[in-house]
């Protein structure tokens, strides 16, 4: 079964054709400046082939129709005609209270993820739009929507609910929700693979580092509490999100700067975090560049971040009385070993030490702990892909059967 994988954002789109049984990825690519003009960039990995191309894109219907020109070109495509795809599989970041797992796009679906709109009001109109374009483009092909916030919907309610009057829950289901639940469920199974131990019996810290960061803990196979929260903005700092402050900082910014609010919640979304405390970069290969010329703020945005990623291991490892290995994944996760060290650094009483030659490798699933250390720590490189493709030919399958 081929299934394309659709990750829609406002003015972009990215994409995969996967079989999700072998895990081969057939094409995959990036479109850009949907709106503007329009850019594909597609590429083959059986030949290595990178393709580029300004296309028309007016909007996502376009882009849709460019990627399915790229798939079925006798030049530079993958497959000869559109009826080689059997499903799509869509990324929505938003499925409120409503979603606890993956579902077939039905029109009570899509009025279910417009009804989410007011809780991402920045994502989910661009993934109902992908949507969309698709069933214009490929009327007939089957679609699933695998949502971001699903995987965690299983958390307590002690767990989500935030202290502030629990009307605001009844009336508007303010909650923490968590995001990044296809990576950290993604995760949480090949570990078990690797552990040679059923899910069910394990409980597990997944860290999710990138540009956007998370911390799920996974007790028993299920997400039992997560740093994200009512947005992506909760949590740890992030290569541009502030994470946890006091709200109280809010109103005070507002009244010394002379912002509004959403001008503040901007700068805590896009300047705030390792950006904005190093005022060199966000990305951490610029600030581990820095680190090592010796910039202080920089030092001293990476120190912030571990910290903050060890104290939600710590509280995360309390909660579920134990832990039996903890997951590094996505950009900084896979590939820093310097952020994995120091998170790790004095944590031998819990059982956890990193083998400094072991964590010297990038982007490679592996197991760095030294032998005797009780609990594991993995590097895992996450597919959010092929858990979207994975989702949808279960779904798509049964259907058929
Ligand atoms: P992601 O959001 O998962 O794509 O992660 C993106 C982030 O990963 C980038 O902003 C970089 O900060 C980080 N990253 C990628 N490669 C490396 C690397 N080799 N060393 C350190 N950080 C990296």
């Amino acid at each position: 079964m081929n299934v394309l994988v659709i990750n829609a954002g406002s003015s972009s789109l990215k994409y995969q054709l996967m079989d999700p049984q072998t895990k081969e990825v057939l094409a995959k690519g990036l479109c850009e400046r949907i709106g503007i003009d329009g850019r594909l960039t597609h590429k083959v990995p059986a030949t290595d082939g990178k393709y580029e191309f300004d296309i028309p894109m007016p909007t996502h219907a376009e882009a849709i129709q460019a990627v399915l020109d790229a798939l079925t070109s006798p030049d530079h495509g993958v497959i000869k005609s559109m009826s080689e795809i059997d499903a799509v599989g869509h990324r929505v970041v938003h499925g409120g209270e409503k979603f606890s797992a993956s579902v077939l796009i039905d029109e009570d679906v899509m009025q279910a993820i417009r009804d989410c709109v007011p809780l991402a009001p920045l994502h989910n109109p661009a993934n109902i739009t992908g949507i969309e374009a698709c069933q214009k483009v490929m009327p007939g092909v089957p679609m699933v929507a695998v949502f971001d916030t699903a995987f965690h919907q299983t958390m307590p309610k002690s767990h989500y609910m935030y202290a502030i009057p629990y009307e605001y829950y009844e009336k508007y289901k303010i909650r923490r929700y968590g995001f990044h639940g296809t990576s950290h469920k993604y995760v949480s199974q090949q570990a078990a693979e690797m552990l040679g131990r059923p899910l069910e019996e394990l409980r597990l810290v997944t860290c999710h580092l990138g540009n956007g960061s998370s911390i799920c803990a996974i007790n028993r196979g299920k997400s039992f509490d997560t740093s994200m929260g009512f947005t992506p903005l909760d949590g740890l700092p992030m290569g541009t999100r502030a994470g946890n402050v006091d709200p109280a900082i809010i109103e005070f910014l507002m009244e010394h700067e002379n912002l509004s609010a959403a001008e503040v919640i901007n700068i805590l979304n896009k300047k705030s975090g390792m950006l904005g405390i190093s005022g060199v970069s966000s990305d951490f290969r610029d600030l581990d560049t820095a680190v090592e010329e010796g910039n202080e703020r920089a030092i001293l945005a990476k120190d912030m971040f571990n910290i903050s990623v060890k104290k939600m291991i710590g509280s995360y490892i309390a909660e579920m009385g134990g832990v039996d290995a903890i997951i590094f994944t996505a950009g900084v996760g896979e590939n820093d070993r310097s952020v994995r060290w120091d998170i790790c650094e004095n944590m031998e009483y819990l059982g956890v030490k990193i083998d400094p030659e072991k964590n010297k490798y990038r982007g490679k699933q592996m197991d760095i702990s030294i032998d005797w250390a009780r609990v594991r720590v993995l590097v895992i490189p996450t597919n959010e892909e092929l858990m979207i493709a994975q989702d949808t030919a279960e779904i798509v399958s049964k259907l058929k059967a």
